[in-house]
């Protein structure tokens, strides 16, 4: 049970949603956007979060299609992973969603909640992040397309009462070559203790990670460095491992040293697979 009262809004239109957000906060009052609740309910019932309304996205058509328009694949905020994962439309993103909790779960998270959320993991960033997606914005100014990794920094960094209402991606990067492994502490089903997720385009490899640190990233040393031609797989590895400003988690999902070890591995099954692909 949820220990609390609030208000449930639907609105129709995205400048309905930001204007009622304003509204209630202009009151003193907390409203929260509203994916598919999962973290929202739970929070709510543990009594780490409290608000004052929400605000459901599912009721805007911009957040609930995903289409390919123009050469571009337009995904809504309020899309579930299953959604996306069965449309089979971007097939890395499909397999990560695929490996986010469990089916069931899996048809009501939305990916804008995993974006926006507040677990660290947020996997789905990270062929976004890879793809050089682009996310848009609807806030006061109205509707903005920004690059995710310009706007994706530790998180999506929103304006208050901003809403995430989708990610567009070019359909020549849905389809590149690709690596997605997720490795847990021992279920399938679990938290990542790391997700290494990369694509190659004319050649070159980017890469993006969850699980290592508190946020997903992408780095460019790690790029150029996986992306030399002058070094041998292991000195890769190797380098990359000794990178002192990647800030391992070190926690009871793994230590850091388990962390760096199961990195190492997969750094070096992640470039034996890409090799194999043009
Ligand atoms: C059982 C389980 C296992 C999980 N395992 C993993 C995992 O392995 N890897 C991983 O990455 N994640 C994992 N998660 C986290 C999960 O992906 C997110 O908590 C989830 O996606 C939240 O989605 P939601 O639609 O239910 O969000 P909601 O609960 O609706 O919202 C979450 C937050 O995001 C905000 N928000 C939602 N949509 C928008 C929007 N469009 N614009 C602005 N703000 C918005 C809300 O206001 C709220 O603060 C797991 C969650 C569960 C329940």
């Amino acid at each position: 049970m949820i220990p609390f009262k609030f208000k449930y809004y639907k609105p129709d239109t995205l400048q309905e949603a930001f204007e009622l957000y304003s509204h209630i906060a202009s009151q003193g009052k907390t409203p929260m956007y509203y994916g598919g609740g999962t973290e929202i309910i739970t929070m709510s019932r543990a009594n780490n979060i409290r608000m004052d309304a929400v605000i459901d996205l599912k009721g805007i058509p911009e957040c609930c299609g995903i289409e390919m328009v123009g050469g571009r694949l337009i995904i809504g905020s309020a899309v579930t992973l299953s959604r996306i994962s069965e449309s089979g439309l971007f097939p890395l993103l499909g397999q990560t969603a695929a490996r986010i909790a469990d089916h069931t779960v899996q048809c009501r998270l939305t990916i804008g909640g995993n974006i926006c959320g507040t677990i660290i993991y947020k996997e789905t960033v990270l062929p976004l992040m890879v793809c050089e997606s682009r996310v848009v914005i609807y806030g006061k100014g109205g509707k903005r397309e920004v690059q995710i990794n310009q706007v994706f920094d530790n998180k999506l960094r929103l304006q208050p009462g901003e809403i995430l209402t989708g990610i567009m991606t070019d359909s020549c990067y849905c389809s590149l070559p690709y690596v997605h492994v997720k490795k847990t502490k021992s279920d399938k089903i679990a938290y990542p203790l790391l997700t290494v997720v990369a694509v190659k385009k004319d050649n070159n490899i980017k890469a993006a990670f969850s699980g290592l640190t508190d946020h997903p990233f992408r780095s460019r040393e790690i790029e150029d460095c996986i992306n030399d031609e002058n070094l041998s797989d292991d000195d890769k590895v190797n380098r990359i491992i000794g990178f002192q400003q990647i800030s391992v988690l070190d926690d009871t999902e793994g230590s850091s040293g388990y962390r760096r070890f199961v990195l190492k591995n997969t750094l070096k099954n992640t470039l034996r697979m890409l090799e194999k692909v043009k």
